[in-house]
Order: C-alpha cells, then sequence, then structure tokens
C-alpha cells in the first residue's frame, strides 16, 4: 500500500506539515521544574464539585512550580454540548479564585476567545491542526480510514453516535469483530477512492500494534506503579464528521500546549493504553499522569456512593445558592486534597490556602467522602475569622441575590449591620454561627423584623416573666456597662424568688422558682424573640434604648 497516496487521497486540503505546526507551539520558556497543567473541561453543563479537585490541583501544581495553568475547551461532542456552559464554567470557576494563565476565557462582548499564545483553546477551532497529525499518522500506515456510507449514517441520525458505537463493537467482540477489523485493516486504494468518489464518510482509525498480554509499567502519579496492557483495538482518532476523539485531540493538544501534568478522573485510567500508544506514534513525549478517584458520599444507609450529578452538593452553583463563602468551599478541598492540610492550617490559622505547600505524595489514592457537617465545620471556623466588614460585605452581596428583602435591609445602614456581626468576634475563641449566608437571617433577622420565633418555655409562670421584664425595664440604662447592666438582671432574679447565681442554685434547687439563667432568657425572648442569640447586652446596646424598650413592653402586653 502506498500510505502516502492514501494520505493525500484522505486530507487532500491538508498541506502543513507536522514539522510547520510545531513551529508554532514552540516549548514554553519556563524555570527548571516547572509544571504546565490544564483544566480541560467537556461544556456540557454545571461544574461539578468533583472538577474542582483536577482544577485545584492544576492550579495549585502549576503555580507553586512557576508554571502555568490553563483552561481549554474540549468541545468536539457537538451532541452533548450545552449552550452557554463554557460561559457558564469559567464564570464559576472565577467565583472559585480559580484563574487562569492562559486559555478560553471570557472576551468583553461576553463570547469566548483565547488568551495566551497555544491557542485556539477550544477544541471545535482546531479542526486543521488535528488533521495535519492525522494525516501524518495515515502517511506513515499508523492509521486507516473505514468507510460507511451516508445512508447508514442517517439511519442513525447520529454522526457521533456511529463512530462511537462501532469502536464499541469492534473493542467488545471477540473473533468475528476482530475478523471485521483484520478485514478493514486490507481497504486498497482502490477501494478508498471509489469511496470518496461517491462522497462516502470515513472514520479514522489508529492501526494498533499492541497485544495485551504485554504489560506496560507504568507510574501514575496518584495510583503509584501500574502495569497497563497494551492496546490492540483500532480506535477511532477521526469521527465521520472529521472531528477528533477525545483520545487524539488529547494528544495532539497535550503536547502543542506542552501540557507536563495531565490531572484527569479515574474514568480515563482504562483509555491510557491507547494514549501512550499514540504518543508513540505520534513521537511525542507522553506527560505525567494523575488519576484522581470519584467522590464519594454516603447514602441514607451509610453506604459509600458515587457522588453523582444529581446529588446535592455535586452543583457547584449550588453552593452560591446555598449561600456558601467561595473561600470556605476551596479550604474544605484543601482539607479533602492533602491529609495534613488540617494540621497545617490549625498552626498557619491566618494564612491563604494558597500557602500551604501542596503535596502530590500526601493525596488519598481512593475516592474523598464528601460531608456537608464537615464543609459546615470548616465554612464556620473560617467565618469566624473573617472581618465584620468582610462577612458584611459577602453576607449582602449575597442576600441581595438570593433574598432582596432581607438583603435590603442589610444594605440600608452598613455600619449598623457590621456592628451586628462584630458581636463575638476576634479574640482566641470568635462565635461560629455562620456555616452559609443564609445562615445570617435566623441567626441576626430579629435585629431588623423583631419577629418573635421561639415562644417561652412552658414551666414558667407568665406572671413571673411578666415581672421580671417590669421590673428589668423600671431600672434598665443604655449607659449601664456590662457589669452594671447584669448586676440589675441579679437584682431583678432576687426579686422574683429566682437565684442570681447558678452555684447558689445548684445546691439548692427547691428554694427558688427558678435561676438566673431563666431571668437572662426571659428578657433575650423579650428582645431577640428567640431562646438562642448573640450576646444580649451587645444586641441590645446595637439595638438601642427605644427599641428595646418597645420589644420588651410589647411582650409584657402579649403576656397579658
Ligand atoms: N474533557 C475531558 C473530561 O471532561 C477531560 C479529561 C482530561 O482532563 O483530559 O472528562
Amino acid at each position: 500500500m502506498d500510505y502516502q497516496k492514501l494520505a493525500e487521497l484522505l486530507f487532500p486540503a491538508v498541506t502543513e506539515t507536522p514539522e510547520e505546526v510545531e513551529t508554532k507551539f514552540q516549548p514554553r520558556n519556563l524555570p527548571e521544574g516547572a509544571k504546565v497543567t490544564r483544566f480541560a473541561p467537556s461544556p456540557t453543563g454545571f461544574v461539578h464539585f468533583g472538577g474542582l479537585f483536577p482544577t485545584t490541583i492544576g492550579e495549585r501544581l502549576a503555580h507553586q512550580s512557576g508554571g502555568v495553568f490553563y483552561l481549554r475547551i474540549e468541545d468536539t461532542d457537538a451532541k452533548r454540548e450545552v449552550d452557554g456552559a463554557a460561559e457558564g464554567l469559567i464564570r464559576t470557576l472565577a467565583h472559585y479564585g480559580i484563574n487562569f494563565d492562559e486559555g478560553a476565557v471570557i472576551g468583553e462582548d461576553g463570547t469566548i476567545c483565547d488568551k495566551g499564545a497555544y491557542g485556539p483553546y477550544k477544541q471545535s477551532m482546531r479542526g486543521p491542526i488535528y488533521h495535519v497529525f492525522a494525516k501524518k499518522l495515515v502517511a506513515e500506515g499508523k492509521a486507516y480510514p473505514v468507510f460507511t456510507t451516508k445512508e447508514e449514517l442517517e439511519a442513525l441520525n447520529a454522526t457521533d453516535k456511529k463512530a462511537e458505537i462501532k469502536a464499541k463493537d469492534w473493542h467488545e467482540d471477540q473473533s468475528e469483530q476482530r475478523e471485521k477489523m483484520l478485514q478493514a485493516r486490507q481497504i486498497t486504494l482502490e477501494e478508498v477512492e471509489e469511496n470518496l468518489k461517491f462522497g462516502n464518510p470515513f472514520v479514522l482509525r489508529i492501526l494498533a500494534d499492541g497485544d495485551p498480554e504485554k504489560k506496560i509499567p507504568f507510574t501514575d502519579l496518584i495510583k503509584g506503579k501500574l502495569e497497563i496492557p497494551e492496546n490492540d483495538e483500532d480506535f477511532v482518532l477521526l469521527k465521520s464528521d472529521g472531528i477528533p476523539t477525545y483520545h487524539f485531540a488529547h494528544a495532539v493538544d497535550d503536547h502543542l500546549m506542552g501540557t507536563t501534568h495531565v490531572i484527569r478522573g479515574e474514568e480515563w485510567l482504562p483509555s491510557l493504553s491507547k494514549h501512550i500508544m499514540l504518543f508513540r506514534y505520534l513521537g511525542f513525549r507522553l506527560p505525567k499522569y494523575m488519576h484522581i478517584a470519584q467522590i464519594m458520599r454516603l447514602d441514607e444507609n451509610g453506604n459509600k456512593k458515587k457522588l453523582s450529578k444529581r446529588d446535592m452538593g455535586a452543583n457547584m452553583d449550588d453552593y452560591s445558592r446555598m449561600g456558601y463563602a467561595p473561600a470556605c468551599v476551596c479550604e474544605y478541598i484543601m482539607t479533602l486534597l492533602n491529609s495534613n492540610y488540617e494540621e497545617w492550617h490549625m498552626q498557619n490559622p491566618e494564612k491563604s490556602y494558597t500557602e500551604f505547600p501542596f503535596n502530590i505524595k500526601k493525596m488519598s489514592n481512593s475516592g474523598c467522602l464528601f460531608d456537608f457537617n464537615k464543609l459546615n465545620d470548616v465554612s464556620k471556623n473560617i467565618i469566624s475569622r473573617m472581618s465584620a466588614a468582610e462577612v458584611t460585605r459577602q453576607v449582602t452581596e449575597w442576600a441581595l441575590q438570593y433574598d432582596p428583602e432581607f438583603g435590603a435591609q442589610l444594605a440600608k445602614d452598613p455600619a449598623f449591620t457590621e456592628s451586628i456581626f462584630a458581636i463575638g468576634r476576634g479574640g482566641k475563641k470568635p462565635r461560629k454561627d455562620l456555616a452559609t449566608w443564609a445562615d445570617a437571617k435566623p441567626y441576626m433577622g430579629f435585629f431588623f423584623d423583631g419577629k418573635q420565633e421561639d415562644a417561652y418555655p412552658e414551666n414558667f409562670a407568665k406572671a413571673d416573666i411578666k415581672q421580671a421584664l417590669t421590673l428589668f425595664l423600671a431600672t434598665y440604662s443604655p449607659a449601664d456597662d456590662m457589669n452594671a447592666w447584669f448586676e440589675k438582671i441579679k437584682e431583678v432574679a432576687r426579686q422574683i424568688g429566682y437565684a442570681d447565681d447558678m452555684k447558689l442554685y445548684k445546691a439548692n434547687p427547691d428554694a427558688f422558682k427558678g435561676n438566673i439563667a431563666d431571668v437572662s432568657m426571659f428578657l433575650r425572648v423579650a428582645v431577640t424573640g428567640k431562646l438562642n442569640a448573640p450576646d444580649l447586652y451587645a444586641v441590645m446596646q446595637i439595638l438601642g434604648e427605644c427599641c428595646t424598650r418597645n420589644r420588651i413592653e410589647s411582650m409584657i402586653e402579649r403576656l397579658d
């Protein structure tokens, strides 16, 4: 067979040589040991929580080593593409502080464009490049066409599917299918010409030379030492519409774009032997690989399940709706990614996670377990260390979007809002009330609406409560410092026959109708409408005399 001639027949429009293409993608000028990583999503929907793993790892490895982290949109499967998904993806990642040095970006007109010298960064724009390398493989006898008729394709009504189905058949097949493959390899130039004359479409397949009995030793940076059986499947490189498969695009793009480390989901591990073969056929240096395990969750029965697309917590946009601060989610991801992160963070509470020396060796090679409780713990810690001004800014921004009425209340007087979030902040043991911005309303909404959410527990006599509130009002002065204020509450307790000291009460509970904590609770419910609320003295100070009095008075009336 004259392979050169075959290549000309199949790709008459390709005039560039691979060498000419290579000159446009010069090796990057980076310091020794610098890593080049990428995130390569298919724009088929939202960013999955699992997608933040390779992204965070890629970003960390590149930026810790003085390398480059870029974004490539893998849109070769038009059927699965969702309109606007690529733009959504870029925005979501930016929201989580994941910024790319180069790659696909959103331009001023809102559409995707390129930033960097290794583009286009959208695979659908790279058609001619793939064809140059496809032609080379054909010319070297390493790939061959398999023709179908248009009718056959139309019958399936899915150009891409056709190629996929065929690839699958050949793979799963035993002897009959293998026979088919060997026969297809025998195609003659005359047959090719004949098919082309009729305009019959073809898929381009690799001519595999592997023997699955033989194993290739391979080291995955997460999975460790592996033995990969050689590939003997003539898998598809170009689909019948000329668009590359993931395998082919992966080899061509990651080579030309200079990727040093491919970080991707472990679902690609079974395809690795194909990629090893492709890089060898193309004469490309194989990048290093990290295959990341699926994220797991616990189901109702406590069994580990894959965190699937439909599960709560899978869609990164849900986190925004739920009011998780991006920094909290990123921090949580770091705790899942590196086993020593939490310890480091405890020793360096003021430092950003970007200062943590991320280490591949500290990654678990089995699936991380996603858990909202843990996320909430991490989140509470982080928010508790934010400044009141920062909390005010983020809560207000969130509420204006997701709870506009509440947002407007917060935004009306930012200094007032900030004074509320300042309660119990700072110091060694800051309050940890908020895991999400959505927690703010139940925590401090009473400042604005004065709604009574909780009723008094039934074991207290209304008369006692009323008397306590009335007595307090009689002596209340907003000028009191905290001690003076508390002394007054103690006095109220004594006057209504409640213990003014907990020790005293515990030593002889029968001697009292109740205790100082109960009296404080009477006031708390009157002022905040809740049984649990932030420090009551601070609350009264912020509400001011008038509002505090009004609320207590209206409670007294209601108790009548
Ligand atoms: N587009 C592929 C995916 O979304 C990318 C895998 C890779 O990173 O190579 O699974």
